[in-house]
């Protein structure tokens, strides 16, 4: 949206408080995000009364009925028009008074054509390959939000590739909502994409976004792990331990599943590293359900987890079932669970001293720190004034931290 409306003329303001059109486009998984998006839309709304705001994405689009959160708005989107904002603010103009244009999406509707040439980060882009899911997780409010599964061809992957290389970035990351969705309407799947954006002269490094362990088959891992360019960091979403409540979520694997793909990724990459989302506290949860699932995560020792209590989504099926557990419930199983997954964590950046890996390097930090990301994306610090940002370095590793490890090159 900023780039259209950057080739439009409009330039970008430095923040909220000075803007004249303030965009919010917004997150809805959790009510934690909704409760923040209102907050934000206040507090726009309180310093900078004149503003014009546009509200987008899967709140408006989740909850399109409920007029109430967009009241303080003035013009509506949701998902589907978020291509138009040229021309929905220019009718604004033409004719002030709030504007909504939530469109439902469609069984058959295809993928968003958008694109993005640039990025504030400058070694690293994303492009979006994937929307929607088709899975119904009976927590998740995403479908409703954001529709059907559709795919990004793979000539306009390329093409978009092909751009970002061209303005010099040289790690591109796949995300969507359902990564591991990719291509089902067309009959590829994500190992295509892979390669067609490994195939671009000047892209050094592939990356998946969050993926499901669903169609991650031998065959799909063996052709990701003879690409050179890809990164062996799997964010795979595990969000239970327990296969009871796996299948209470309607999720669509149990664990003996899970287990097997982690160990394909442990047999055929060099050093991957697998990180994951863990729910606590889901609808009929019992204490021993939560331990099986801290049992699975001690076992699979992820190398970091990003843990999180149920939150309550009106619209899907969890919201209706029995056995909502209290809130202290579940933030004491959350700090249980954290304190499981850091220790994981420790042990996977302490097996990582002792290695000499390539690090792309990015920033460098407050103290002088050259600071980058190996394949498997671990956070690595270097003092070393002969380094340039954007350069890719072999770095030997010598000390663990919680969050980083710190290095030496190796000339
Ligand atoms: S697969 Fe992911 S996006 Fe789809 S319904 Fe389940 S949790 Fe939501």
């Amino acid at each position: 949206m900023s780039e259209l409306l950057i080739k439009n003329g409009y330039t970008k303001a430095d923040d909220h408080s000075n803007a004249d059109i303030c965009i919010i486009n917004t997150c809805t998984v959790t009510s934690t995000g909704d409760s923040k998006n209102r907050k934000y839309i206040n507090r726009v709304r309180r310093e900078n009364p004149d503003c014009i705001i546009v509200l987008c994405g899967c709140m408006p689009q989740a909850f399109a009925d409920n007029s109430e959160l967009f009241r303080d708005c003035d013009i509506v989107m949701g998902n589907t028009a978020r291509r138009d904002i040229v021309s929905v603010l220019q009718d604004y103009y033409a004719c002030p008074g709030q504007i909504i244009r939530i469109d439902s999406h469609q069984k058959d509707e295809g993928f968003e054509p958008m694109e993005i040439s640039s990025f504030e980060e400058r070694t690293r882009a994303y492009i979006k390959i994937q929307d929607g899911c088709n899975r119904f997780c009976t927590y998740c409010i995403i479908p409703y939000a954001r529709g059907r599964v559709r795919s990004k061809p793979l000539d306009d992957i390329k093409k978009e590739a092909l751009s970002l290389a061209k303005n010099g970035f040289k790690e591109l990351v796949l995300v969507g909502i359902n990564l591991s969705a990719y291509g089902q309407e067309f009959d590829l799947d994500i190992k295509d994409a892979v390669r067609a954006v490994c195939q671009v002269d000047g892209i050094t490094r592939v990356r998946l976004g969050s993926i499901e362990p669903e169609r991650m088959t031998e065959d799909v891992l063996s052709a990701l792990a003879a690409e050179d360019k890809f990164c062996p960091h799997f964010h795979l979403s595990l969000q239970s331990g327990c296969d009871v409540t796996l299948k209470r979520m309607r999720r669509h694997y149990d664990t003996a599943e899970y287990r097997r793909i982690v160990e394909d990724i442990r047999r055929m990459f060099i050093n991957p590293s697998i990180t994951t989302d863990v729910m606590v506290g889901f609808v009929g949860e019992t204490e021993e359900d939560f331990r099986a699932s801290v049992d699975f995560c001690d076992e699979i020792g992820f190398a970091r987890t990003h843990v999180f209590p149920y939150s309550r989504r009106k619209g899907t099926a969890a919201d209706k079932m029995d056995g909502h557990i209290d809130e202290r419930e579940k933030r004491r199983r959350a700090e249980i669970m954290i304190e499981h997954t850091v220790a994981e964590q420790r042990a996977f950046m302490q097996s990582q001293i002792g290695l000499t890996m390539p690090v792309l390097f990015e920033t460098v930090d407050k103290q002088g720190f050259f600071e980058g990301y190996t394949p498997n994306y671990t956070k690595v610090k270097v003092k070393d004034d002969t380094l340039r940002g954007g350069e890719s370095v072999d770095v030997k590793i010598t000390e663990a931290f919680d969050d980083y490890c710190v290095g030496e090159v190796v000339r």
